[in-house]
């Protein structure tokens, strides 16, 4: 009945996590969520404005396919704001989120069979998206457990197959901002082999430690129509506008005309609406930036004092995100049954580090509240720790560790 496609496709234990967490919170347990996936901000002011203006004229209809000219205008300005780099409207497309960016231009640029390398650790729909484009994922797992790709790992699974290579940094789910000479190293070796490079930017900005955010465009030397570099990115993260779902592709025109087609043909445009409120995001005042990035920064001290402190746990410091993916491998190598087991014991959420190629760890988000973090690794450290008290409370209940 289900299609060889479909069943290809993962299905993700955390969604069923999450599940068995809601129902937990519905009987009044006093769960704690540190598998979050979006700053808990409140949406800009300007997006609100912007879109209720559009909502009050009820003048709500198709926009052109790859976006309002307003939105890619306003994308245009924030390319060459945030890396240098100088792209024209049709070098962009709008999408219904950085998901669905990613997976047209899958569509656009794979043929069955061809092979598309990613890093571990990944972002989880990759290798689901390649494979929904009949194409195939290749995993490259950096050879020094580091959470930094080495460009010899993946020159070595290079073949004649492969169409593209995808990174994300600031990663989800290690946090870790790869150095800029990795950049420059992985455009530069794209160009020479006229492979496509993916770079997922959605957390471009948000990175701590006074870094600056690097333009793989610095490194680019065709920046003709023959240029296969690819940059995707959107509002989700940077502005905590993920129920929004607008995100965009910058690329060369050929590629952006054959996702318009393909976009053209399946979702049509993204609403009118949102791409209404992600003007007003983009182009408002960009405060709230500076003080998300300020609280992320804040947040991620704490999760990595927390962390530093527990024995037996290994953390490496995530230079962005909202996302560290510490080593729990001396307590168990199986994640999943980890994270099942703290949810149980503990009623902490966490997200398997299986789910993205780095089994034996557990990406732990610090975009909750300081709170939430402390009492979350507090219960965390109670529930696997021999040498922790034995009781705690969790809620007004007094738990008492009776396993180990
Ligand atoms: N790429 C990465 C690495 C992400 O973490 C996410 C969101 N979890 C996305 C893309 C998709 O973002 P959007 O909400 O814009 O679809």
């Amino acid at each position: 009945m289900i299609s060889q496609l479909a069943r290809a496709v993962r299905e993700s234990p955390t969604l069923k996590l999450n599940e068995a967490a809601t129902r937990l919170r519905e009987k009044g347990e006093a769960v704690i969520h540190l598998g979050s996936g979006e700053p808990k901000i409140k949406t800009p002011i300007d997006a609100i404005l912007a879109a209720a203006g559009k909502l009050n004229s009820a003048d709500i209809k198709y926009t052109p396919t790859d976006g309002t000219p307003e939105l890619k205008r306003a994308v245009v300005r924030y390319t060459e704001e945030n890396y240098g780099h100088i792209v024209q409207t049709k070098n962009i497309l709008v999408s219904a989120g950085a998901k669905q960016a990613l997976y047209t231009l899958f569509l656009t640029i794979l043929n069955p069979q061809d092979e598309v390398v990613i890093v571990a650790p990944y972002w989880v729909s990759y290798p689901d998206m390649v494979r929904l484009a009949y194409a195939v994922p290749v995993i490259v797992t950096p050879g020094d457990g580091r959470f930094i790709p080495r460009m010899k790992d993946i020159e070595g699974r290079i073949t004649s197959y492969t169409k593209a290579v995808i990174i994300n940094s600031p990663n989800n789910p290690s946090g870790a901002v790869y150095p800029e000479g990795f950049i420059q190293e992985i455009v530069e070796y794209c160009e020479r082999k006229g492979i496509f490079l993916v770079m997922d930017d959605i957390y471009h900005r948000l990175i701590f430690d006074n870094q600056q955010p690097v333009s793989c465009y610095k490194y680019a030397h065709d920046m003709t129509d023959d240029s296969r570099l690819v940059v995707i990115n959107g509002v989700s993260k940077l502005y905590g506008m993920t129920g929004f779902r607008i995100g965009w592709t910058v690329a060369n025109t050929k590629i952006i005309a054959a996702m318009n087609n393909v976009q053209a043909q399946t979702t049509s445009c993204p609403s009118a609406l949102l791409q209404t409120a992600a003007v007003g995001a983009l182009n408002g005042i960009q405060n709230g930036v500076a003080s998300l990035r300020m609280m992320l920064e804040n947040n991620r001290n704490i999760m990595v004092r927390e962390l530093q402190a527990f024995e037996g746990v290994r953390i490496q410091k995530p230079g962005g995100t909202f996302y560290s993916l510490p080593d729990f491998s001396a307590y168990n190598k199986d994640s999943v049954a980890l994270c099942k087991f703290l949810l149980d014991k503990a009623l902490v959420v966490t997200v398997p580090g299986k789910e993205f190629g780095m089994e034996g760890h557990l990406r732990l988000s610090y975009c909750g509240s300081v709170k939430d973090i402390m009492e979350g690794v507090a219960r965390i450290k109670w529930a696997l720790d021999p040498n922790s008290p034995r009781e705690i409370y969790i809620g007004n209940r007094k738990m008492v560790r009776d396993w180990r």
